[in-house]
């Protein structure tokens, strides 16, 4: 099913309905980093309240790679799969001092993209949509984290076949998207899957996008 409008014209659509989100640093990158790990697998609601535990019984990460891994799951318990990680957390800081020294990845804002991208892969526990998240979330460098919804909303539009992974989507995405793009498209299709595109039961009569959309057409003519 190939897009029968150009990107450009969904993301003026979206944010139409959804209004302009604007980019501005949610935490610096060590702190997005760890809290992307804690939302893995989770909502904000649960990945919140355990980042937020963590920081006040660990007031430096240098206290986190010293804790023994119960103590660590024992603050972030409340965010769900704690025994995966509370481990992952602590080999993530491990790596971070070895191959740098200071827990600060103000670093990342000036390598090159793709340089950025695979160190921060080289951690262990990280993916691509980690990597994205910290990137353009702290940074605001032009890297599209794509979670489930990104993913199902930009297969019915027809940006990218079924076929395509939500791993492999980051790259044939962002390889579509012009860079002053990302932001917007990352926030408005997150918001477009949760509250219309909904994996179950997609509201297509009152979506702002159904007249260029080939799942909904595709239905109708079905
Ligand atoms: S028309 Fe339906 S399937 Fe297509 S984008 Fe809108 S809600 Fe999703």
């Amino acid at each position: 099913m190939p897009p029968l409008a150009p990107v450009s014209v969904i993301i003026e659509r979206l944010e139409s309905a959804y209004g302009s989100p604007n980019w501005h640093p949610r935490y610096d990158p060590m702190s997005e980093l760890v809290y992307t790990i804690l939302s893995q697998n989770t909502s904000d609601k649960n990945s919140q309240p355990a980042f937020q535990r963590l920081r006040s019984d660990f007031p430096t990460w240098e206290d986190i790679l010293e804790a023994p891994v119960a103590k660590i799951g024992a603050a972030i318990r409340s965010g769900g799969l704690w025994n995966v990680k509370a481990p992952r957390i602590k080999q993530i800081l491990q790596g971070i001092r070895e191959q740098r020294g200071p827990f600060d990845l103000d670093f990342l804002r000036d390598m090159p993209l793709d340089e950025a991208k695979t160190w921060l892969r080289g951690l262990p526990g990280v993916g691509p949509k980690t990597a994205a998240c910290v990137l353009l979330f702290s940074l605001g460098r032009p890297a599209l984290p794509v979670d489930t919804h990104v993913h199902r909303v930009a297969w019915r539009l027809g940006l990218i076949d079924k076929s395509v992974s939500r791993e492999k989507s980051h790259e044939v995405l962002e390889g579509i998207l012009p860079e002053k793009d990302i932001y917007r498209f990352h926030v408005l299709f997150v918001q477009h899957g949760r509250q219309t595109c909904k994996a179950q039961r997609p509201l297509c009569p009152k979506c702002v996008v159904n007249d260029v959309c080939p799942y909904y057409l595709g239905m109708q003519r079905a």
